[in-house]
């Protein structure tokens, strides 16, 4: 959460920190290092609260080797540091423009200091994989002798390569009688790489972020390590890696930081299929062209219609839905897809659900159905809304405010739907103007979840604030069916 949030513009909140905070320690994460103390007030609240929330995990504050640093993190009831101090000369000349011994000696004082006020200490070398090693090794001894719990090798800008790891792993885990950390950074992209050839070369911990999130191209991903050390290692790591997606999930949202749709495990297109002949291999056999079950990892498959679509596709996404269908409805539905898809239309799989029961004619009387609603917003009122919906055939007015007419329509909702879908999701939200000009058509895309089930659902207006409501509502009436 420190590295992490160290990402261009993020900055958690408290009740951010403690929501990822709760995730983490469900996972099963060991340590958990909440931020830098140092940083401000509202920094040492947060790591506070983290702190005393009764977790398992070991919580952690990052330190310079400066004592005021172990005294704000004291401050904060942590139980460990994370005493970071620059071992290349690169780092000693100009960053705390003192020589190597000093900062031998400044270490050691300040890892004694901390141990004597009772802390956990990791004792890290900061661009280490710019150091000589020599003096490295000296510094690490020092810290060995002045009673540092672990000790911490940070790849700071990500520039080793998993043979050198290796290399280094081996030798530093064969010489030192602490247990060693990798810190790595996804420069050149290797950062799952080294990690896992350090964890193999004798490192017992690691450091990674959710997402790969960090400064410039990130850490190590957790998602990665765990998944390679879980599924390619075939090593138990203790971690719940059915929660992975949607820790995943929780950090993107709060962080506001997107993951790429082709990132490994956790991207969009992780698990989804559209090309017919692939399709066409899953249904015979699911590991044709997956490497894992999404399951594993609390995901499941997703099945993209478009103009691509085949009959394999169609057999697939409808199995999925629980639905069946025969030769001549399989054959109507596919037109319907195809008509759509030459029209540059995404198919949700609400449309498909939509498609499927027509044409199956198990069309089903939407639960939720808008009578009227009413906005008021402007540059001088809080935006809010007044909705009247029909709930199962009973109407129910609310009313909602919100950062903006959107999100105020959305909220009353939410309000409305409590009692039938009070678990539901909203996950993302995309606009997409059709066509150019203030008087475009505007497509609102929505996902929403519910107890891990994700749907995509749309709609399409020139209103924008029409359209988000038809595609909650849409997602809504198909979700609750679900
Ligand atoms: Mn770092």
């Amino acid at each position: 959460m420190r590295d992490g949030e160290q990402t261009p513009g993020v900055a958690l909140t408290r009740e951010n920190k403690l929501l990822i905070a709760r995730a983490l320690d469900d996972m099963g994460i060991s340590v958990i290092e909440a931020g830098s103390a140092i940083t401000s007030t509202g920094e040492r609240e947060s790591i506070k609260a983290v702190a005393n929330e009764g977790l398992n995990a070991e919580i952690c504050s990052y330190c310079r080797t400066v004592k005021m640093d172990v005294d704000y993190a004291l401050e904060c009831d942590v139980d460990s540091i994370h005493l970071v101090v620059p071992v290349s000369d690169l780092h000693i000349r100009t960053k705390i423009k003192k020589d190597r011994d000093a900062v031998r000696q400044i270490a050691v004082e300040v890892t004694e200091y901390a141990k004597d006020h009772g802390l956990v200490v990791e004792l890290s070398g900061e661009d280490a994989s710019r150091a000589d090693l020599k003096f490295l090794k000296a510094l690490y001894e020092d810290g060995i002798d002045a009673g540092t719990d672990r000790l911490c090798f940070c790849d700071t800008v990500g520039l080793l390569v998993p043979e050198r790891t290796t290399e280094i792993f081996r030798d530093l885990s064969s010489s030192l009688k602490a247990p060693l950390s990798i810190h790595c950074h996804n420069d050149f992209g290797l950062a799952t790489a080294n990690t896992v050839a350090a964890l193999a070369a004798g490192a017992k911990q690691a450091h990674v972020t959710v997402n790969g999130i960090g400064e410039r191209a990130g850490n190590a991903s957790m998602e990665e390590v765990v998944m390679s050390l879980e599924w390619l290692y075939e090593y138990n790591t203790g971690i719940k890696h059915e929660m992975i997606y949607r820790t995943s999930r929780l950090v993107s949202r709060l962080t506001g930081v997107p993951v790429s749709p082709n990132k490994a495990l956790v991207g969009g297109n992780a698990f989804t299929h559209e090309a017919g002949i692939h399709v066409h291999g899953l249904i015979a056999d699911k590991s044709t062209y997956e490497p894992m079950n999404p399951e594993y990892i609390g995901r499941q498959r997703q099945i993209v219609l478009g103009k691509h679509a085949g009959r394999s596709s169609i057999i697939l996404a409808l199995k999925e839905m629980g639905l069946e269908a025969d030769e001549v409805q399989i054959e109507e539905i596919l037109n319907r897809v195809k008509q759509l898809g030459d029209q540059g239309k995404h198919i949700t799989d609400a449309d498909l659900q939509t498609i499927a029961e027509i044409v199956l004619d198990i069309y089903r009387e939407p639960l939720i159905k808008l009578e009227e609603f009413t906005i008021v917003s402007g540059n001088q009122v809080t935006p809010t809304a007044s909705i009247k919906l029909k709930v199962n055939n009973k109407i129910i007015i609310e009313a909602g405010i919100g950062n903006g007419p959107v999100d105020a329509v959305i909220n009353s909702i939410r309000k409305a739907v409590s009692s039938c879908a009070e678990d539901i999701i909203l996950e993302e939200y995309h606009v997409d103007s059709i066509t150019g000009g203030t008087d475009a058509l505007v497509e609102v895309r929505v996902k929403l979840s519910k107890n891990g089930k994700m749907i995509t659902a749309s709609g399409a207006r020139t209103d924008i604030i029409m359209a988000s409501v038809e595609a909650v509502m849409n997602g809504m009436n198909r979700l609750i069916h679900i």
